[in-house]
């Protein structure tokens, strides 16, 4: 393999070729240190205004209010459900979480066998092909937060607006889909993305925190699990993830430069429509997963016919550059995730090989 493909992978998930270039071009000298951004000090100059220009830039894009805070922590998502818990889900209180996917009910789980975490909807039924309607979501009489995730990666579900719940804190995980579309971060008490979808290499994990949520979090936690620890100390209680978060900083520029979260958005919604017509004009060749009006810009999730036609059909898209669309087992079928970093051209491409293989097939 000689030249770069087009990488659907769900995450870790292809990255700008700009930003690999950047990094390959400064990886042994950087910013005439002399040394690898690998190798210097977390606690020197040069490594803390990556740190601390990553911190504004993240806030800048999301719009995000004065006082929230950007930590970066370790262990991915999936500590955070664990973290979210130990921090708020104290003794004598209760959570409620909305589980629209895996993740989700992984988040719920997790929580679960820390304090009294609610399911207060599912659509586990319909095996996560849509989001709950309000009036499905059974909140308890004094949720300490509410958990939702806002893409759902492995089912192609991603809400459209918002819920919002009169004087509870909202708490999201947004891993496949930050910065992926204006977001009103203002209506969150917390979210954290692990990376490497939408932000970068995996590694790190962004948590961004409202001064309401900071001072509310459990003191009486082992100092590494507490937000406050990392919110004291500018993430730099320990080593960060230094690479990681150089890496998103390159990332936040890219964004930058191509136009921001409004931009971002209007591209991803193009992208996806590409793949989105070609499902819906395809006489039910290809089944979509999710239903229309829960559709991900992210993960588009989509069945064709019979298991050897799928197979074929992942066949046919590796000869054509097209890597990783083959679905998660909990689905089947495929997986076309397009987070920002995919190409139009990525998009396109797909949507050609899927009407010429159903003009062949069907
Ligand atoms: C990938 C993903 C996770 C798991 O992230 P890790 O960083 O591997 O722990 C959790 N939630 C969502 C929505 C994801 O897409």
């Amino acid at each position: 393999m000689t030249e770069r493909v087009y990488n659907f992978y769900p995450g870790p998930a292809t990255l700008p070729l700009e930003v690999l270039e950047e990094a390959q071009k400064e990886l042994l000298n950087f910013h005439n240190t002399g040394m690898s951004v690998l190798e210097i000090s977390h606690r020197g100059k040069d490594y803390e205004a990556v740190h601390n220009e990553t911190e504004s830039l993240f806030k800048e894009l999301l719009k995000a209010p004065d006082d929230y805070r950007v930590l970066f922590m370790g262990g991915g998502a999936s500590t955070q459900f664990a973290l979210v818990a130990l921090n708020f889900l104290t003794q004598g209180t209760e959570a409620d979480y909305i589980v629209t996917g895996s993740f989700a009910q992984k988040a719920q789980e997790e929580a679960a066998r820390i304090g009294k975490a609610n399911i207060a909807a599912t659509t586990k039924d319909d095996n996560f092909n849509r989001l709950p309607e309000k009036g499905e979501i059974k909140l308890s009489k004094a949720p300490v937060y509410i958990h939702m995730t806002s893409n759902n990666t492995i089912y192609g579900t991603q809400w459209q607006e918002i819920p919002t719940f009169d004087g509870i804190p909202l708490i999201a995980d947004v891993s496949s889909d930050i910065l992926s579309r204006p977001f009103d971060v203002s209506k969150f008490g917390l979210i954290y993305a692990g990376a490497q979808k939408n932000l970068g290499p995996a590694g790190v994990t962004l948590v961004l925190i409202s001064p309401d949520m900071l001072a509310k979090a459990n003191k009486n936690l082992p100092v590494i699990f507490q937000y406050g620890t990392f919110a004291k100390n500018d993430s730099l209680y320990n080593t960060p993830p230094a690479f990681a978060i150089y890496l998103i900083n390159l990332v936040l520029k890219w964004i930058k430069r191509n136009g921001g979260l409004d931009a971002m958005a209007k591209r991803n919604q193009e992208k996806a429509g590409y793949i989105y017509d070609a499902i819906d004009n395809s006489d039910g060749f290809y089944q979509g997963h999710a239903r229309k009006e829960c559709r991900s810009l992210m993960n588009v999730t989509f069945r064709l016919p019979n298991e050897e036609l799928e197979n074929a059909f992942v066949a046919e898209a590796k000869k054509a550059n097209l890597i990783g669309i083959k679905g998660h087992r909990s689905v089947g079928g495929m997986r076309a995730s397009i987070y920002n970093a995919m190409p139009m051209e990525g998009c396109k491409c797909l949507a050609e090989l899927m009407k010429d293989f159903a003009k062949k097939n069907g």
